[in-house]
């Protein structure tokens, strides 16, 4: 008998984590953070079927924080086993568990100060998860292995990747089960699975076979606006902007969404339809993460690969400066236009768009592209939403500034294209099929499509949910 009980991303798109128990091993498939909620610190915690003696191995699916972001509380609390990821979610898991580490541990030293000024005791909810330490544990304890290697992983289990598309390095995961019998089980974990032709990415690979199913449905009630036309009002923007003399800022994730920025104003660039303007790529994290992809290139898609190895991205990208400490990221100020700055956090909730929005939101020839994702109370919500005043840093500030909302750069497949990665799996007999990773509407509204299209019964799994398959 083999059980998968869902320990997060159940009805919710954070928290990805998935125990796997067959006769004679136990395999955890991600354990991720829940975010943007502020009852999550109650939540991220190692629920109490999970102990670390019993998990014989892990398996990664991407770096996103949302699925390796609890890891290293496992490891901090005795997990010595292996955790198997390609190399590329290695390297940007490094760079991603050790912010977020930092950012614990400034919160929790900002809040010890605070509460001595007090003389308040702080709660043990105030503790940091975990420390560098435990990132540079958990590091050490991944084995790296790469897309289409079948790996024994436990007595009874072997893992293959498949390449989801989603970020550099990400994976959909096969997991084979020998049952007592002698049978064999594939059971796939689809992670998080990207659009079809992001840059540098390629395409998602489904596997072609699975008796069991889980499926993202981040977006399972709707389909992006075409990439296409999403980059040919980038386009449109960048032009006027930079015709008029403009400062344009672009609030990025710093992996993944600013090197696809600077991928599509490398184009504008080639294409000639804005000269090579400053560009500043203003954040540490997102200059690391350029090194990983610097790195793991044998990863890239034919167009990318060529572009990188005839050396035309680099001649397109000449005039980017990159800002690694914060006096460079201050020069920026007195920089006057066309510049193009890619700075974090994505949201406007942190990092160095801060101020960067301080200076300029009150400036008519400020140009902000909001390209991402913006949670509800956030700063990028509000510019979004047309407010005409913002606090910013503590500031009450006018917004003079054009702001600019592109909604169809996503790293996430849309419905079709879940529907037709669904297909694929299900082309030798269709799996037993659930659905996870998206809000209780998106994730019915896939249910009924696949329903519709398919006649495929999905079933929705709740957190802590024993599923016997
Ligand atoms: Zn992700």
């Amino acid at each position: 008998m083999i059980t998968i009980t869902p320990y997060g991303a159940a009805g919710e798109v954070t928290g990805s984590a998935y125990l796997v128990e067959t006769p004679s091993s136990t395999v955890l498939v991600d354990f991720g953070m829940f975010q943007g909620d502020k009852d999550d610190d109650a939540r991220n915690v190692i629920p109490g079927r999970i102990h670390r003696m019993d998990v014989d191995a892990m398996v990664l699916t991407h770096a996103h924080l949302d699925h390796c972001g609890r890891l290293p509380l496992l490891v901090r609390e005795g997990y010595r086993g292996p955790i198997f990821c390609t190399p590329a979610a290695r390297d940007l898991a490094e760079i991603i568990l050790l912010d977020a580490a930092h950012i614990m541990e400034s919160d929790f030293d900002r809040r010890r100060r605070r509460s001595e000024q007090r003389g308040r005791k702080m709660s043990r909810y105030d503790q940091p998860l975990y420390d560098k330490d435990d990132v540079t544990q958990t590091l050490d304890l991944m084995e790296e292995t790469d897309y289409g290697a079948l790996r024994r992983i436990t007595k009874d289990c072997h893992v293959l990747f498949h390449d989801a598309g989603h970020m550099l390095g990400s994976a959909s995961i096969e997991l084979r089960i020998e049952e007592e019998d002698g049978t064999e089980r594939v059971i796939v974990f689809s992670g998080d699975i990207g659009p079809p032709n992001l840059p540098y990415l390629r395409d998602p690979e489904p596997p072609a076979k699975a008796d069991v199913v889980f499926l993202e449905s981040t977006y399972g009630d709707r389909d992006h606006k075409t990439l296409d036309e999403t980059v040919e009002e980038f386009e449109r923007i960048l032009v006027e902007a930079v015709s008029s003399q403009g400062k344009v800022f672009i609030p990025a994730f710093a992996i993944g969404r600013a090197q696809q920025m600077m991928f599509h104003i490398a184009e504008l660039i080639r294409k000639q339809r804005i000269p090579a303007v400053p560009i500043y790529l203003d954040s540490p994290m997102a200059i690391k993460a350029v090194n990983v992809y610097r790195m793991h290139r044998e990863l890239f898609d034919a167009e990318s690969t060529a572009l990188t190895e005839n050396g035309q991205m680099m001649h397109d990208l000449r005039s980017l400066v990159l800002c690694t400490s914060a006096q460079e990221s201050k020069m920026i100020n007195q920089a006057q236009g066309p510049f193009i700055v890619i700075a974090g956090s994505g949201m406007c909730t942190a990092g160095r768009i801060m101020h960067h929005l301080r200076n300029s939101i009150d400036d008519s020839r400020a140009h902000f592209i909001i390209a991402g994702y913006q949670a509800r109370g956030s700063l990028g919500r509000h510019l979004v939403d047309g407010a005409t005043q913002v606090s910013v840093m503590g500031e009450r500030k006018l917004v003079k500034a054009r702001i600019h909302t592109l909604g169809g750069f996503s790293a996430h497949a849309g419905q079709t294209d879940l529907v037709a990665w669904f297909k694929h799996v299900a082309t030798n007999g269709t799996p037993l099929t659930f659905l996870t990773h998206g809000e209780q509407e998106a994730r019915t509204a896939l249910k009924d499509k696949l329903s519709e299209l398919l006649n495929v019964n999905a079933y929705m799994p709740a957190y802590s949910e024993h599923l016997v398959i």
